[in-house]
This record gives structure tokens, sequence and C-alpha cells, in this order.
């Protein structure tokens, strides 16, 4: 126990003090009644103090160099500290701090304590093994009687942990707790940022890059979600180690990545990044035994295209990745204004799509496929139109592809099916001794419908139509997209009683061996392999021997868009079943189907 001539024990013991939990008590409480406290009560007021979990310090009172001296401490001092009493008694309380001690504080500090006032204040302490802690301290200073200040009271808190947690906490909502690069959020102020800068001073021009991935859904699709973790893990790396120092980058989500490329002077430093970047991606990855290659579409903007918020940034730079991505795989493409013009009537074709079903402007055509033997008509395929009201007519390929991302082309397959069926069953009934059938496309999207056979079956129920006549088609690459599922998928609907038929064979990478198993009444060779007769002798070569193979499996084969004498011709000779094409008549409406029909049948 600390005796001087203060008699701080017996002051500091007081209990008229309240020292726990805090110092509220008014100091001109002290009076000399203290002293005449039981002996008993100032005995067990010390053990509080020895005892208590915060460190409590108590020191004279000369702020200037050499600082105060160590009075007293307490056990938590040394629990926290690890210094005994007897190795701080007279020390100043600068052994605690260190180099990374902001000796800011200490200014507000010595402030406060000089005017009489309470301070409260954390910084970076140091214990006896040199390890840093967060030390929160609350420093009162005590008067005695006279109402001078004698002394230093100090209770010390260890507030690590408190610290660490916050500073987790600001740090997860900021960083991808995937890669460890920023996030999203702090991303979009970043940028935020950069763009008030850059309104500001016009010298400073910034680069911004939106980076996504060329095939990572296979990686995680086939290789599964913990290597695809891995793979952007080691991804993220490559990125922030083909960018400069004073860079920002950031993942957004997904296989998206974005840059900011800071306080661009020549805009070759932006095409070299992304070009480092490219490069980088390219490199194999080993993971486990497997090697994979990658490689990423970037998209890229600056500054100077007067953007006032960041989301129209990011929309730009994200259009230029998508004009990336349809160049081929690891590309780049400036953003530029004619992009924005073509996302522009992009947005809106798809929302006058969205209205072109219940605005009844859609129309099936209908295309003869003719029996090669005697050149009669064998069925035909229905092609979809769609009667644009200012735009007139629209091709397939013009909005196909967007119904397709869109998702719309379930509900607008529905409706094609639904119109076939009904086509077919009116001219089954204009021509009942003749077994006309019905080709009708199915895009992807609907094969991967898990209810696709339901609706299918609904239709046929529906419309009563002769379901051995409807002949669905679908594309080689959407048949091996669905992959695992599609030959159950393909056999449900065999079982409905309908039949199916291979779309632009060859021009997808799979082959007759891989396709055997799949219940194929027939194939349609690609109008690519027919355009190659008399032209590509190999390409021929080829038609020839699929046209073989799709017979050994008992498919017949439709040669499609046969256009010229001598492709008929050819086809015949190469034993196809049936053709479809210019030659013998291109897709007409069911009007003029029924007029040419009349004469026939
Ligand atoms: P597809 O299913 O391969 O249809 C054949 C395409 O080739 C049709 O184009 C047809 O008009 C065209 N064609 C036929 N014979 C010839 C010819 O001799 N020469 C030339 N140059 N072309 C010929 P269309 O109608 O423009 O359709 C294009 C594609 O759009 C179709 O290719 C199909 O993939 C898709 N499509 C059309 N209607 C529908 C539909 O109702 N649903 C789905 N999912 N896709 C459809
Ligand atoms: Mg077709
Ligand atoms: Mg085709």
């Amino acid at each position: 126990m600390v005796t001087n001539n203060n008699s701080i024990s017996s002051k500091i013991l007081n209990p008229e003090t309240k020292i726990f939990p805090s110092f509220s008590t008014p100091q001109d409480k002290f009076s000399d009644s203290c002293i005449e406290n039981s002996q008993e009560q100032i005995t067990l007021l010390a053990a509080a103090v020895h005892s208590s979990h915060d460190s409590i310090v108590i020191t004279t009172t000369e702020l200037d160099y050499p600082g105060p001296e160590i009075v007293f401490v307490n056990q938590a001092f040394t629990r926290m500290t690890g210094y005994s009493s007897q190795e701080v008694m007279g020390k100043t309380p600068r052994i605690l701090q260190g180099p990374n001690t902001d000796r800011k504080v200490f200014q507000d500090l010595k402030e406060k304590l000089r005017n009489g006032q309470v301070f409260f204040g954390e910084a970076i302490n140091y214990r006896k093994d040199g390890t840093e802690f967060y030390n929160q301290w609350h420093i009162e200073p005590i008067k005695n009687s006279l109402g001078e200040v004698t002394h230093y009271l100090a209770i010390q808190r260890d507030v690590t942990d408190k610290i660490n947690g916050e500073k987790k906490l600001i740090h997860d909502a900021f960083h991808d707790s995937l890669t460890g690069l920023h996030n999203r959020a702090w991303f979009l102020q970043a940028l935020q940022d950069s763009l008030a800068k850059a309104n500001e001073y016009q010298d400073y021009i910034f680069g911004l890059l939106f980076l996504d991935l060329d095939g990572f859904k296979l990686i995680n699709d086939t290789l599964g979600h913990s290597v695809g973790d891995i793979f952007l893990q080691e991804v993220a790396q490559r990125i922030q180690n083909s960018i400069r120092s004073q860079d920002k980058l950031a993942r957004l989500g997904g296989d998206e990545f974005i840059i900011i490329i800071e306080d661009v002077k020549d805009l070759s430093i932006v095409s070299e990044i992304s070009h480092n970047i490219q490069t980088a991606l390219q490199q194999p990855l080993m993971l486990g035994s497997q090697e994979i290659f990658t490689s990423g579409s970037i998209g890229i903007t600056l500054s100077t295209m007067g953007y006032e918020t960041g989301e129209e940034m990011v929309r730009d730079a994200d259009l230029a990745m998508y004009r990336a991505k349809s160049l081929g795989k690891s590309r780049s493409a400036i953003f530029n204004k004619t992009m924005h013009k073509v996302a522009v009537k992009r947005l809106n074709l798809e929302q006058d799509l969205r209205k072109a079903l219940e605005k009844e402007q859609f129309e099936l055509y209908y295309q003869p496929i003719i029996l090669v033997n005697n050149q009669s008509i064998a069925g035909f395929e229905c092609l979809l139109r769609w009667h644009h009201p200012q735009q007139g007519f629209i091709s397939p390929a013009g909005f196909i592809p967007l119904a397709e991302e869109m998702g719309l082309i379930v509900e607008i397959g529905q409706w094609v099916l639904r119109q076939a069926c009904i086509q077919s069953r009116l001219w089954q009934t204009l021509i009942p001794n003749r077994s006309l059938f019905m080709n009708v496309n199915l895009s992807p999207r609907q094969l991967k419908q898990s209810n696709l056979v339901h609706h299918v079956d609904q239709i046929l129920q529906e419309t009563q139509c002769d379901r051995h006549l409807i002949k669905l088609e679908i594309t080689e690459s959407a048949i091996l997209e669905t992959d695992d599922k599609a030959d159950i998928m393909l056999n449900e609907l065999k079982e409905l009683g309908v039949k199916l038929c291979i779309d632009d064979f060859g021009t997808g990478y799979s082959s007759l061996s891989r396709l055997y198993k799949f219940p194929i009444d027939t194939l349609k060779i690609d109008a690519c392999f027919i355009r190659a007769i008399g032209k590509h002798e190999r390409k021929e070569k080829i038609l020839k021997t699929i046209v073989n193979l799709a017979h050994n499996l008992d498919m017949e084969v439709v040669a499609e868009g046969v256009e010229t004498e001598a492709q008929f011709v050819k086809v015949k000779e190469y034993k196809c079943e049936y053709i479809q094409g210019y030659l013998f008549g291109k897709p007409v409406s069911s009007q003029d189907i029924e007029k040419s029909l009349k004469g026939k049948y």
C-alpha cells in the first residue's frame, strides 16, 4: 500500500468518492470526516481496489517531461500489462507507450488535466512482453481538502477485443469474404468519390474496367462450387497483381470484377493494364490435378464521357463488356455512343416484345417439307414472325435470342405450339386423306423447363390434334446443354406420342455417337452443308457421311436450305428423305398454304 504525505490511500478509499464504477461524485465531497472512517471500511475498500477487474493507476501530477510518477497500481494492472507493482513504482506511465502509440491523444490529456477536468481516451499501449493492446483510460484529478490536485487516478481497460470486433465489422461491410477484395458497396462509394474529383479537376481522368470471366459457369457446373471458389480466389490474385498500387479493384459478385484505373495521363495505360489482366488470366491454372484455362472479357469506359453518377458509368462499362464478349473470348471493348444507342434500342425492343403476345403481333408462317422421292409435300415447319407496329416485320433472328435471354421464349413457345397444333388439326380436317406433319421449334430455354413435358401434353390435349403428326425440333446444342437430364426428358416427350427432330445438325460440338442414345426420329442437316455442295469437297463428304450414319441409326434425314436444282440432285443422290428450302417454297402464311393446297388435294 502506498503511503505518502498526502495520505493518498485514505483519500482514494473514501466511500464517498465512489471510485467504482465511475468518478461521477464531485471532488468537493472530500472532507476531513473521511479520515475518521473506520479501519474496517478502509480495509474493505483497499481490497476492492486491489481486486478490481479494471486496472487502476495512481500517479503524481507532473504533466511536463519526464511526466508523472506512478505511486500505485493494482493487480488488474499487472494482469493487463505484465508489469509488477514494484517494476513500475516511481516510473512514468510512458513505459506503456511504443511506436504505434498515437501521441496526439496526450495533448488533449494534458490540456484536460491542467484544467482540472476528467479525461477519456484510448491509444495503443505495449505490454511488458512488447505486445500491443488498445488501452482505454479514464483519468481524473484527485484533490486534497484544500482543493489542490495532488494525484491523478486512472482507470484503464484493455479494449483490444472490442476494437478488433468493430474493425472486423467495418472490414466485412466493405470486403468480399471469398476473395478478400473490396466489395460492391465499397466500390460504389470509391467510384462516386473519383467521379466527384473528375468533375472538379479537369486534368484528372480515370478509367473503369468491367471484367467478366469467360465460361466460369461451366467451371462451376462441372468441377463444383468449391473448386469454383478457389478458382475465383486465384483470379482475384492475378487481377490484383496486374494492376498498379493506386488502382482500385473490387469484386462485384459472381465472376464480375471492376477496376478503377487511377489518374490516366495517357490512354495507353488503360489498354496496357487491360492487356496485362488478360495475359495473366490466360495462364493455365492447376487445381489439384486439373489444369484449367480461363480468360476474361473486359469493357472499358472513361470519366471523360461526362458521367454524373457511378451507376451510369458501371452500366456503360458493362455494355462495353458485352460487346467484348460478342467479339469472342479474351477481348476488350471501349464504350462508345453507338453502344449506348444499341442498348437503348434493345431496351425498347424488350419492352415491345413483352407486349407482343397480348397485342397479337405474332403470326406463324409455314414452310413446306418435301418428300424427295415424289416431290410432294410431307409436312411443314412452322416459323414465327413478329409484326412490329413501327418497325414492321422482324425476323426470328432479330427477336428470338432476345426472348430467350428474357425468358419470354417459354410463354411464346407455348403460344407457338398451341397455334401449330390448332393449324395441324385444321389441315387434317381439310385434307383427311393425307397425314401432313407439323414441325415446331423448341428453344434451349424451353428444354430446360422442368414442366415442359406437362405443358406439351396439356396443349396436345387442349387442341385435340393428332399428336403423331407433331414433330418437335430441338437443336443439337440445346440437347447437349441439358445433358444428363436430356434423355429422360426426350423419352418422356416421345411417350406423349410426338416425334423428335434434331435441328441444324452439324453446327454444334456433338457427334452422332453421342446422340445415338436419344430417341430421335429425324435429323435435319444444317444448311451450311447444303451450301457446300459443289464448293467444298470435304464438307460435302461429311454431308454424305452424316446421311449414312443417320440411316444406320434409323433416323430420317431432312436437308435444310436447298435453294438450287444442283443441290436437290445431290441430296437425292445422297438419299436424304426430305428437303426443305426456297427451291420448293419459302415460309408463307397459313392462308397462302391453304390456297396452294386446295388445288393439289
Ligand atoms: P430453323 O429452325 O433452322 O429454321 C429454318 C430457317 O431457315 C428459317 O428461317 C427458314 O426461313 C430458313 N430457310 C429455309 N429454307 C431456306 C433456304 O432455302 N435458304 C435460306 N437462306 N433460308 C432458308 P427463319 O424463319 O428466319 O427462322 C430462323 C430461326 O429462328 C429458325 O431456324 C429457328 O431456330 C428460329 N425460330 C423460328 N421460329 C421459331 C419458333 O417458333 N420457336 C423457336 N424457338 N425458334 C424459332
Ligand atoms: Mg427448325
Ligand atoms: Mg434449322
